[in-house]
């Protein structure tokens, strides 16, 4: 079989990796890749958004699958681009069309969605500029923290989580009537908040049939103790320990099968991965969030915890025949720390030079903003390098992400020591 993978980031080198494991892989092409994956696979300079570019090189190459790593092609409809076009017909898309896509793209969508099906989440209610006062009169309603979220994608900055009814209120306003994220926020969501631990759990659909992946933790704030600005992430573990047998008996009843029955009540064929993003109350799972690709760093630790052949799965997507196939998961735990240019999330300096990855033992390094410069390796990115690695349990995995993350080295390098303090 002949791939494509889109995208650039860690989650795409850590499907390359996978994929260029399989005896189902012919050619592999990364557009447009970074420096990681370029050892698996030909990076191919396309934009992730460029359709016209993508069909092209599609045809030329005879690209029989086209993995879609992030949300952006998805949300503005790759999917239904190449279902509508009789030259690429017979090309397998992994990921959801336009409208499936919508889970992720319309937080308002999401909960109408979880709304209908009877899936737990937080009560909400939308608002637009029209309704502004009554917006207001909600939130007073409501106890604090307040919780806004600007319905379209804002990358990762569209949810506010205020401490005070007036600043929820202050800010309510700029969302809607002064488009603090632009288009994205013509329409907020408000929504009750909600206490517990986060945990995100993976599941791969073909339209009919589903598996489920394991389940991951990821770290979104740079500072350790889970303090500072929100970032991509930090780091990841899995498993979750938390999510043993009784939890993730309700996650998959409560959440996992009425979501894939709920997108087939509605008409959505939904091929691809459904990312849910939950939140552990009091032993009860709520869904905080859907979206229509996989996580990144999550992926870096849930790939190398399937021993499955990922691309085997991956045509039963594509032919609606994932039922009939296995998905065997490593038992060892996996965890990833995620090494980050220094200021990100805010401004920092790209074109470092990275020493030390031959160093690495016993961890698989996966690159995230990194660039081929001849032969040396250089930062492109805030997010540069995951190092992942396995352990009989949390602790011994994340002591070798540890070890090996310290023989590499680039200038203002930084790393969140404390991945996975929360669960020990
Ligand atoms: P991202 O792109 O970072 O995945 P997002 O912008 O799509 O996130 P959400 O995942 O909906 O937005 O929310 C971001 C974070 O805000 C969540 O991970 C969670 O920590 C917090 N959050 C969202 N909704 C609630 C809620 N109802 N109660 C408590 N915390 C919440």
């Amino acid at each position: 079989m002949k791939v494509l993978i889109l995208g650039s980031g860690g989650r795409e080198h850590a499907f390359a990796w996978k994929i260029a494991q399989s005896s189902h892989l012919d050619e592999l092409y990364i557009a447009p890749g970074n420096a990681g994956t370029k050892e698996l696979g030909t990076n191919v300079n396309i934009s992730v958004t460029d359709f016209e570019a993508i069909k092209t090189f599609v045809i030329e190459n005879a690209i029989e699958m086209v993995v879609v790593g992030p949300e952006d092609p998805l949300v503005l409809g790759i999917s239904d681009f190449f279902a509508a076009d009789d030259a690429l017909k017979g090309v397998y898309v992994i990921g959801p069309n336009k409208e499936a896509a919508q889970l992720e793209g319309s937080k308002d969508f999401a909960k109408e969605f979880m709304m209908r099906h009877n899936i737990p989440t937080a009560k909400y209610k939308t608002f637009t500029k029209d309704t502004l006062e009554e917006g207001k009169a909600f939130l007073a309603s409501l106890t604090a923290p307040y919780v806004l979220k600007a319905d379209g994608l804002a990358a990762g900055k569209g949810v506010l989580i205020l401490p005070t009814l007036e600043e929820a209120q202050q800010e309510l306003e700029s969302m809607l009537s002064d488009a603090k994220f632009g288009d994205a926020s013509s329409r907020v969501v408000i929504e009750e908040f909600l206490t517990g631990v986060e945990m995100s759990t993976f599941v791969l659909s073909d339209g009919d049939g589903f598996k489920v992946l394991p389940e991951a933790k990821d770290y979104k704030r740079i500072g350790e103790g889970d303090t500072g600005l929100n970032t991509g992430g930090m780091g990841a573990v899995s498993p979750v320990p938390f999510a043993a047998s009784g939890f993730s008996d309700k996650v998959l009843n409560q959440v996992i099968i009425p979501t894939i029955k709920g997108l087939k009540a509605d008409g959505i064929e939904y091929k691809g991965f459904i990312f849910i993003g939950l939140i552990n109350v009091k032993g009860e799972p709520f869904v905080i969030e859907y979206n229509c690709r996989m996580g990144d760093p999550e992926t870096e630790v849930v790939l190398p915890r399937l021993k499955s052949d990922l691309l085997d799965l991956f045509e039963g997507v594509g032919t609606q025949t994932l039922s009939e196939r296995d998905v065997e998961i490593d038992p060892r735990t996996a965890t990833t720390v995620m090494m980050v240019s220094g200021g990100y999330p805010e401004a920092y300096e790209k074109g470092k030079a990275i020493y030390g990855l031959n160093a690495v033992q016993d961890s698989i390094v996966f690159h995230a903003g990194t660039k081929a410069d001849g032969p040396a390796v250089t930062t492109a990115g805030g997010r540069v390098l995951a190092v992942t690695s396995y352990g009989k349990d949390m602790e011994s995995a994340l002591e070798k992400s540890y070890e090996n993350i310290q023989k590499i080295e680039f200038e203002k390098s930084y790393y969140r020591k404390d991945i996975g303090f929360d669960l020990k």
